[in-house]
């Protein structure tokens, strides 16, 4: 049975992952859990742990999505990640209903994990992200 399962991480637009990331640190004592390049997204991205769930920086690598992002809305919280079982089963289910998405299968995500975007007309105004 396919289900949203809990929060994984909220996904913050960022020009500079290492500033937001001191920020951060040194703001409230959160810890780096490690970054990675997402070359399917073309963004670096940065893990910070906020007890059980996380906070992702994003920074992007050159023209994208989340560039665009940042110029006409600035950095900021940019999407929240639920965490699901049975991704493609919720995505076909989504998409019989109408509902717009990134693309009609899982991506690749950050840890190799399989995610999918719902865009935010289709979620009432916020980006979601979905991972498994
Ligand atoms: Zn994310």
């Amino acid at each position: 049975m396919h289900k949203v399962t809990g929060l994984d991480h909220i996904g913050l637009a960022v020009r500079d992952s290492g500033k937001a990331r001191e920020a951060f640190e040194t703001l409230f004592g959160l810890k780096c859990t490690g970054e990675e390049v997402v070359e399917s997204q073309k963004v670096k991205v940065v893990f910070l742990e906020l007890g059980n769930t996380r906070l992702e920086l994003i920074e992007p690598l050159g023209e994208g999505a989340v560039s665009k992002f940042l110029d006409k809305r600035g950095e900021g919280i940019h999407h929240i990640c639920l965490k699901v079982d049975g991704i493609e089963e919720m995505l076909a289910e989504m998409k019989s209903k109408g509902a717009g998405l990134t693309s009609d299968v899982p991506v690749k995500g950050a840890h190799g994990r399989k995610v999918a975007f719902i865009l935010p007309a289709s979620a009432n105004g916020m980006l979601t992200e979905l991972a498994e």
